[in-house]
């Protein structure tokens, strides 16, 4: 089972950065998104992304050239019909997620896989919505995906060996080192690091410290690259809420409630820095 041509649903900064990884990889990648100003915001922000790339020597021009050739854009998911790999990367909700999968499970050819980059949801409860559970897997990449590093490689209690090989390799060839991790709400990084930017939001809303001071703390005090609240506003406040609420469904435990703040924020539209303001204005 060889992945040679993949398509990513969703232009978000997620979507976009497991675009420029496959294509910078040599293999042709389309992206769908409901938004065409989404689908723009990707191509330029793939663009500038890789300019920066070729500015720092790291690529070639022409490995930019070729990079930007193989993907491609659209708004209509029947165009992904003949795709070996879908990665979903649409917003972290369960309902979107199933109704997105139940019309794949329609359109594609009876060998697609469907990964799904979700944050936290469970890959065996999304698998069971489809005709073909045993190709559903989680392919959960790091923000920024150019950047970072791992994919955790979830399977569902029903993935296939075969399915799970084939993901395996691919996250290989596009340069990331895969983590195997069994289904669980959270997976194991957004299971430790969540309540870990909870905290730090229930830390700042009791006014102990300021936002810079919180992230400069774990800054200094835990050698962390970046804050937690910096981080939560990178992630976005409304993913970092989904999660929350997935952890604290899925264990019935209190230890996971989100803190009202972060409630109170995402209900403002205060989003991070997609929106322009979270716990800092961008
Ligand atoms: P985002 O809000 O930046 O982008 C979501 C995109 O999905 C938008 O462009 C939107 O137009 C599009 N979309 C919504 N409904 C759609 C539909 N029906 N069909 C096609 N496109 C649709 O979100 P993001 O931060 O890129 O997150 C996407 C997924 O990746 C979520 O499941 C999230 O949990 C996960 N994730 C996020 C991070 C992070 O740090 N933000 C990290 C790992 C995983």
């Amino acid at each position: 089972m060889t992945i040679k041509a993949v398509a990513v649903i969703g232009a978000g900064q997620m979507g976009r950065g497991i675009a420029q990884v496959t294509a910078v990889a040599g293999i042709p990648v389309q992206i769908c998104d409901i938004s065409t100003d989404a689908l723009d915001a990707a191509r330029k922000a793939i663009t500038g992304s890789l300019s920066r790339l070729v500015e720092k020597e790291r690529l070639t021009q022409e490995q930019m050239d070729a990079a930007l050739a193989l993907i491609s854009t659209t708004t209509e998911m029947a165009a992904l019909a003949d795709s070996d790999l879908i990665v979903e990367a649409v917003s972290e909700s369960e309902t979107l997620k199933t109704q997105l999968l139940q019309t794949l499970d329609k359109l594609c050819k009876p060998s697609t896989i469907f990964a799904t980059n979700t944050s936290s949801i469970s890959i065996t409860r999304l698998a069971a919505q489809t005709q073909r559970p045993e190709q559903v897997i989680g392919m959960h990449f790091m923000n920024p995906v150019p950047v970072m590093q791992l994919v955790e490689v979830i399977r569902g209690l029903q993935t296939s060996d075969a399915v799970y090989r084939a993901v395996c390799e691919l996250s290989e060839a596009i340069g990331k080192t895969q983590v195997s991790v069994k289904d669980a709400p959270g997976f194991v990084v957004n299971r430790i690091l969540l309540p870990m930017i909870n905290e730090a939001i229930f830390v700042y809303a009791e006014g102990l410290a300021t936002a810079e001071a919180i992230d400069q703390a774990m800054l200094l005090g835990t050698n962390q690259p970046i804050g937690p609240l910096a981080l939560a506003d990178l992630i976005g406040l409304d993913t970092c809420l989904s999660i929350m609420e997935v952890l604290a469904e899925g264990f019935g435990d209190q230890k996971y409630r989100p803190c009202p703040l972060l409630r109170q924020m995402v209900d403002a539209g205060y989003l991070g820095r997609k929106s322009g303001r979270g716990f800092y204005q961008y």
